[in-house]
């Protein structure tokens, strides 16, 4: 804090010097101010001053969150891909406001194709959207006519908004903007704190399939396979930092969601296996007596167990027979999940999908099954998933904590790539990413909409050090922070802290996902790989089943890592800039060697230099701040602390004695954004031919020898 007031006051005296002393160079303005301290916003500011959370980091004092519990039967209509719903959702309201309104998450809306998308997400049919038939809070109905018609284009909206306001009663709850993905109950009763309120809402939607496979909320192939997820009207978050999350959903940003019980009971013709978020509470009902028989073997077992082949389909083979419904043309049967504690719930439903089993081995808890149910001609995308899931499973449970839920189910369709509690739509191909999210976001529950790094990015970054644990080697994160340095500068890239649901469509990506990895590196480079993810893991288990926010974790990893680490998360989540740095020269005199390091970024870091000496005889006299890599290479670091008086430049005086040093290298370990590396080297002539740039990926960037 000194030293930024002390900038800025030589900042401020500048002022007033006369343009002639300006012009003539008299002004002491620092060349880089280096920003030391974490930008406090107004939502963080509300939230330390109500004692909800503090600069610990961890949940503070008065630290609450509502809780959602939800009982829902729906029932699907295959023919016409059309799902209807009736749900009860029990609200607890424990923060200590009135609430005036509730806001509905309305998903299903984005497919109306007059709701606003972020692009390039394009949705896979234009459909009805969420149609709600009927709604009541408390018992008391809610005016559902203030929100008919209404839409998103002009003229419509306009004629809505009218309607809208003739059409409230007084006294009645009133729902608004039904036909976006943010709706909103307006109550003339306000909820107490502490209170609970209960909503019934009877629903329907077309579940919209077409060519978009891959996409998230692509939900069928055809009329034979659904695969359900965003699904039922949710409520959403009311949090201390910025109450109501109101934001739209538009495509690629995630979700954030309250924790609480669901009980869903789903209604599908019979023979159809049904798969979701829970355990399944009535097997004999629906179970065929061979598949209940095969799944007691599961658990004592790591090879797979068929439960239901591609040859048994149908009621009586792939499930039990239901029982005839009048004025219907076959059987149904009704599959009923619970899930305790979960954010969510996602389920997928096939005429003909054949189930697999196998399990994890929990540290500490024991076995728990992995389901796979995917249709009979692609069994390939599944040969290895049972493995990469229990690699997964047990492997994250070791690096964080174990594994919160009972079970773990892959479902194939159309969703691919797609987590959800309990639930992955993914085969083989990223079974390692998703089962990862059942950490994030399903226990630490971040607010993936504005900050999908928290998730997205911690779980790039975990997956590094589970794809070099099954290869039964150590994870390299070098390179990974130079790497940024390539990317640093562009107009387009949002800084980390900026609503991820307006990152745009070229840099979404990297900021989602790609660039976390690169923070952490860059952290690992400081204080080492292994303190940057004991920090991590102390962190995730102050925050299961709790909603962080970034500065949560900036302050708790500050603390765990026992640094000033403010200028870190400033740089690296407040801004889009980089080190660039580079030797910009190196002369010996009477046995000393000064090297001048520059850094032309706005981000600071510590100077960490490789210092290679010729062969001989001389002692190499020990320094403070170096470690001899081997009897000819010492690695010499200065703290970050070096720049903070708001010089681009820092001689580095080396006193290693009389033998000669042949060559210096600046961060040898590749960990500190760099638009140039071959400016790294001293001699010049010392540079590799070709340096290493390029984006952190799975692979990985590399830093040469
Ligand atoms: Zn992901």
């Amino acid at each position: 804090m000194s030293v930024y007031r002390l900038l800025l006051l030589s900042l401020a005296s500048t002022a007033s010097l006369t343009p002639s002393a300006a012009a003539q160079g008299t002004a002491r303005l620092p060349e880089r101010a280096v920003r030391r301290d974490i930008p406090i916003t107004n939502s963080i500011r509300r939230a330390y001053a109500a004692g909800t959370r503090d600069s610990t980091g961890r949940p503070g004092r008065n630290y609450w969150q509502l809780r959602t519990d939800y009982t829902i039967s729906a029932r699907l209509d295959a023919p016409a891909s059309r799902l209807t719903g009736h749900e009860t959702v029990v609200l607890h309201n424990n923060s200590p406001d009135s609430l005036g309104q509730i806001v509905l998450r309305l998903d299903p809306n984005i497919f109306l194709g007059n709701t606003p998308q972020a692009a390039p997400w394009v949705p896979a049919e234009v459909t009805d959207g969420m149609v709600i038939t009927r709604l009541t809070v408390n018992g008391v109905s809610v005016n559902l006519e203030a929100s008919a018609g209404a839409s998103a284009d002009g003229a419509r909206a306009a004629q809505a908004a009218a309607a809208a306001q003739s059409a409230q009663v007084p006294n009645q709850p009133t729902l608004l903007r039904a036909k976006t993905t943010s709706a909103q109950i307006n109550l003339p009763t306000k909820l107490l704190p502490h209170s609970t309120t209960t909503l019934e809402i009877d629903w329907n939607h077309k579940l919209p399939g077409g060519p978009g496979v891959g996409h998230r909320m692509t939900q069928r192939w055809a009329d034979t396979l659904y695969q359900p997820t965003q699904w039922y009207p949710r409520v959403a978050v009311y949090d201390d930092l910025r109450g109501w999350d109101t934001e739209l959903y538009l495509g690629p940003s995630e979700f954030y969601n309250n924790f609480g019980k669901f009980d869903v009971r789903i209604d599908v013709p019979a023979g159809w296996i049904v798969s979701g978020t829970g355990v399944l509470q009535n097997p004999d009902e629906v179970l065929t007596p061979n598949a209940r028989e095969r799944i007691k073997r599961v658990l004592s077992t790591d090879s797979i167990t068929q439960v239901v082949g591609p040859d048994e389909v149908g009621p009586g083979q792939a499930t039990q027979r239901g029982a005839p419904i009048a004025g219907e043309d076959g059987d149904r049967l009704v599959w009923h999940f619970v899930a305790d504690t979960v954010n969510d719930f996602a389920w997928a439903t096939a005429k003909k999908y054949v189930w697999d089993m196998t399990r994890a081995t929990i540290p500490g808890k024991g076995p728990v099954p992995i389901t796979m149910v995917y249709l009979p001609g692609r069994a390939q995308f599944y040969a290895r998933a049972g493995a990469a899931a229990r690699h997964a499973l047990e492997f994250y449970s070791k690096q964080w904590f174990p594994y919160q839920f009972p079970q773990l189910t892959l479902q194939d369709g159309p969703s691919a790539g797609m987590e959800y509690p309990m639930v992955i739509n993914s085969n083989q191909g990223a079974a390692d990413h998703e089962t990862g999210h059942q950490w994030w976001p399903m226990t630490v529950s971040n607010n993936e909409t504005w900050y999908g790094w928290m998730d997205e990015g911690f779980n790039q970054y975990m997956n590094v050090l589970s794809d070099a644990d099954a290869k039964k080697e150590v994870a390299n994160f070098d390179a990974y922070g130079q790497s940024y340095g390539g990317v640093s500068g562009s107009e387009a890239e949002a800084p980390m802290m900026w609503n991820a649901n307006y990152d745009g469509p070229a840099f979404y990506g990297f900021t989602t996902y790609g660039k976390t990895p690169l923070m952490l590196s860059m952290l690992g480079g400081i204080v080492g790989d292994s303190a940057v993810q004991r920090a991590h893991r102390e962190w995730a288990q102050a925050w299961m089943f709790k909603h962080p926010s970034p500065w949560d974790y900036m302050f708790f990893m500050s603390h765990a890592l026992k640094r000033d680490l403010g200028w870190f998360w400033y740089y690296w989540l407040f801004t889009t800039e980089s080190v660039d740095g580079s030797i910009q020269n190196s002369r010996t005199a009477a046995g000393r060697t000064t090297v001048t390091v520059r850094q032309d970024g706005q981000m600071p870091s510590p100077v960490v230099l490789e210092v290679k000496f010729a062969p001989g005889s001389q002692a190499i006299r020990p320094m403070n701040n170096a470690v001899m890599k081997d009897s000819v290479t010492a690695i010499v670091t200065y703290p970050v602390d070096v720049w903070f008086a708001g010089s681009k430049t820092f001689d580095a005086v080396l006193d290693f004695g009389a033998r000669p040093i042949q060559r210096i290298r600046l961060d040898p370990s590749c960990r500190f954004p760099d638009r140039d590396v071959s400016d790294n080297f001293w001699p010049r002539s010392a540079a590799p031919a070709e340096p290493a740039q390029g984006q952190g990926g799975r692979r990985g960037p590399s830093c040469p020898a």
